[in-house]
């Protein structure tokens, strides 16, 4: 079988690679490989689906609006229903909140919070703070939306193609994806928590990513919150819920660094967090009726990394969104068409000036 040919091979079929494949594809060839038989099988499945404009540091933050006007665009014109208004609470102590609310939280007072959640108990916060721009995503929708985009505009999707081998000679690159040879002129690497591990496959050095385990699971309750509530999180990270159409999500928000590969619960997580969640709220717990963990893999300073490999013009990263990669899917989607085409962003749509900040922010940096 002759090999594949395309301008753009993308690694990844999460919803980072898929976003750039839908993004990219009226400007170049593109090829996506997947090692799994399903695209978004790892992190991309497993995520809170919410969409939160105040959660990250800055240039999260402005990438998060980007994709959210990028998404109320798709929606209008697809009448697709990616999101809906869900707003976040923040609660703790006063000092926990003023740290983690940042300027484009509102501040609540105790009886606001507890009339906004009365699943809190009283005593289980001092000070409450609120985001009304946030959104939940449905992240199944928005995946199928991408990869529907990106093959009506020729991409093409390989799953169950894992890239084992990767050689460049200087001008192209020669991949070997499962069964399939390609070749490509610019290689993505959009591999989550295996990212850096691609990167050595393709002799670069690693941008030090660390892939962090978060817990979370959908569990039945007396007295779950109506759908439409807000997502309630505590400033010192030690749980979240929200109402879910099965129930109520909930989460231990753990950061604990793993390996890469398909993460699971450890035994006595979800119990632990049910316990701490019956002391601070008056959910009662029923049923769990199935829980899961992702890999968030971040670099060291909790930017995400987009770019061209400062030591390596054939190779781009697009890796490192931590817990923001849906929030900024859209938004880092665009800014790596900009770098990858050379495309002017005022053509996209998109302010050169913003473009230009997310750019510089978001570049690789060799790790020492
Ligand atoms: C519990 C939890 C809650 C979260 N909540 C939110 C939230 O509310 N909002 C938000 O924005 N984000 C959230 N996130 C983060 C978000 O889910 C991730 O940032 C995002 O899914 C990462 O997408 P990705 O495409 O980079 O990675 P992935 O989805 O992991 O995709 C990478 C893909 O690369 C493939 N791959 C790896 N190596 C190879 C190879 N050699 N060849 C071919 N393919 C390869 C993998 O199989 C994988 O499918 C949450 C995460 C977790 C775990």
């Amino acid at each position: 079988m002759s090999p594949l040919e395309c301008d753009v091979l993308i690694i990844g079929g999460g919803i980072a690679g898929l976003s750039l494949a839908s993004a990219l594809a009226p400007f170049s060839s593109v090829v996506l490989v997947e090692s799994e038989p399903t695209l978004g099988y790892h992190t991309s499945s497993r995520s809170a689906r919410q969409l939160i404009p105040s959660y990250g540091p800055v240039p999260v933050l402005d990438l998060t609006r980007r994709t959210l006007d990028l998404l109320d665009g798709v929606q209008s014109s697809t009448g697709l229903p990616l999101t809906v208004p869900r707003s976040f609470v923040l609660v703790g102590t006063e000092t926990g909140v003023d740290a983690q609310a940042g300027a484009t939280m509102r501040r609540l007072t105790h009886a606001e919070a507890l009339d906004l959640c009365p699943q809190l108990r009283p005593g289980a916060f001092a000070a409450a703070a609120i985001d009304t721009d946030c959104v939940g995503t449905d992240t199944d929708l928005l995946l199928e939306y991408h990869r529907r985009s990106a093959s009506d505009d020729g991409v093409i999707i390989l799953t169950g193609a894992p890239v084992t081998a990767a050689r460049y000679d200087g001008a192209t690159w020669s991949i070997r994806a499962g069964y399939r040879a390609i070749t490509a002129e610019v290689v993505v690497d959009a591999a989550g928590a295996w990212a850096d591990g691609v990167a050595g496959l393709c002799g670069v050095a690693p941008q030090g990513l660390v892939p962090l385990r978060r817990t979370a699971a959908i569990v039945a309750a007396d007295d779950a919150p109506p759908v439409g509530s807000p997502m309630v999180a505590a400033a010192d990270d030690s749980f979240y819920y929200r109402p879910d159409a099965d129930g109520v999500l909930i989460s231990p928000s753990e950061s604990e660094p793993a390996e890469p590969g398909d993460a699971q619960p450890h035994p006595g997580d979800v119990e632990r967090l049910i316990e701490r969640l019956g002391a601070v709220t008056t959910l009662g717990i029923t049923t769990v009726r199935r829980s899961w963990t992702g890999l968030r893999t971040q670099r060291e300073s909790g930017v995400p990394v987009v770019g061209f490999d400062p030591g390596h013009p054939g190779f781009f990263w697009l890796a490192g969104q931590g817990g923001y990669g849906f929030q900024t899917s859209s938004g880092i989607a665009e800014l790596a068409t900009v770098l990858l085409t050379g495309a002017d962003p005022a053509d996209l749509g998109a302010d050169p000036d913003r473009v230009g900040a997310a750019a510089a922010a978001l570049r690789p940096v060799p790790v020492s």
